[in-house]
């Protein structure tokens, strides 16, 4: 690990984490647990920058997973509660995810029956839950959606089966994508009157991701609410969260360069960053990054199509303003890039991973991992 106290300093593309961002996050979850009497968990799925877990491990609960190689993660590096949800185990996986899972949640009530047995054979205090389908959801697009048409994610009231009653402590549901309480609230209204007679019998209730917490708006006030009022009608039952996108929230950005600026009818600047590689969601969602300093098209005089160093003609990030002309050399930094980033990168074309840094409290930054060739190498054969 190096570290360097000058930005400039800094390697490009990089990833750098603000701790005092994470912290601000991690201090919302805690007044979320204190107040409502709830367990959070962060979703490794869409956050893993497994060296900054020490920032949130005094407050988080643990760690949900979704499936082997996530929940070993949680087990080696955050070390408390460890919470497996998969759409599919397979059965060869049981044994390892069981020893050391604290929580088995299964998709279907066939699953359930296949391995629930298997499961307490290796960790006889696992506790084993199902995931159910509320039939509600509020999500922005249809593949943010699990309770959309065909979904195969969770178990509908038709298909409910209450032979596995007898060892199901819990029920889950997932059902939002960065939404607000609101949209929790229709959910939950749609889970208890489907599944609301079997609640009284379960230990725990998991209330899934998507609650979008960090943000500004979010009426954190109105959850804790929510969450009060579902314990006191079901008090002897435990309730979980476990958000990832929320704990990563604008809590760092990614840093990139310009390498070289073409002129074909606009100016383009080529970037040592993708969009395709680095920044998946921007196309898939899609959303278009925030840039540092830098306005929609027709807010500064200096017009850019930002694009990634592959050859994928729309490896874009869209089209930014500047108040200067970009020239070589220029750093690009772009807002809350670190969630749903570093879990999701790949080395398309061959393309450099972005290194990993951490800014600290003290303002000196860690360079926590750098990537090279043998990353490239060593995920293909
Ligand atoms: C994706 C996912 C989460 C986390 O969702 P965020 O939107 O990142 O908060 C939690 N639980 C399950 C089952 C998920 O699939």
């Amino acid at each position: 690990m190096k570290t360097i106290t000058n930005i400039q300093d800094l390697p490009s593309p990089c990833w750098l984490l603000e701790e005092s961002l994470l912290r601000k996050n991690i201090a919302i979850m805690k007044q979320i647990q204190d107040k409502a009497k709830v367990k959070i968990l962060l979703a490794l799925k869409g956050y893993a920058l497994w060296k900054s877990f020490g920032m949130m491990r005094d407050v988080l609960h643990g760690c949900c997973a979704s499936g082997l190689h996530e929940a070993i993660l949680a087990h080696e590096e955050f070390a408390k509660e460890i919470h497996t949800y998969s759409p599919a185990f397979k059965e060869e996986e049981i044994k390892d995810i069981a020893k050391i899972s604290h929580h088995m949640v299964f998709n279907t009530p066939a699953q359930f029956h296949r391995f629930a047995s298997l499961a307490k054979g290796y960790n006889p205090k696992i506790s084993l839950g199902l995931r159910v389908n509320p039939e509600f959801s509020k999500a922005p697009k249809e593949i943010y959606n699990p309770c959309g048409l065909y979904s195969r994610l969770g178990t509908t009231k038709a298909n409910f089966d209450e032979a596995i009653l007898e060892q199901c402590d819990g029920l889950h549901f997932h059902a939002l994508c960065e939404e607000d309480v609101d949209a929790l609230e229709g959910v939950l209204e749609h889970f208890e009157s489907n599944f609301g007679t079997f609640i009284p019998q379960m230990k725990w209730i998991n209330f899934g991701g998507g609650h979008h917490i960090a943000r500004d708006d979010y009426d954190v006030d109105k959850l804790i609410k929510l969450l009060k009022n579902f314990k006191a009608r079901y008090p002897m039952v435990e309730v979980y969260l476990e958000p990832g996108e929320a704990i990563g929230w604008r809590t760092g950005a990614l840093y990139a360069t310009v390498l070289d600026i073409v002129e074909n009818g606009m100016s383009i600047a080529i970037l040592d960053t993708s969009a395709e590689a680095h920044m998946p969601d921007t196309i898939l969602m899609p959303y278009r990054a925030e840039v540092r300093g830098a306005k929609k098209p027709n807010g500064a005089p200096y017009v850019y199509r930002l694009g990634g160093n592959t050859c994928l003609a729309g490896d874009i990030m869209g089209d930014y303003s500047f108040d200067q002309p970009l020239k070589i050399g220029d750093r690009i930094i772009f807002e809350d890039q670190m969630h749903y980033t570093m879990v999701k990168a790949t080395t398309f074309n061959g393309i450099k991973l972005p290194d990993i840094a951490i800014r600290r409290i003290d303002g000196t930054i860690d360079i926590v991992r750098q990537f090279s060739y043998e990353d490239f190498k060593n995920r293909l054969s």
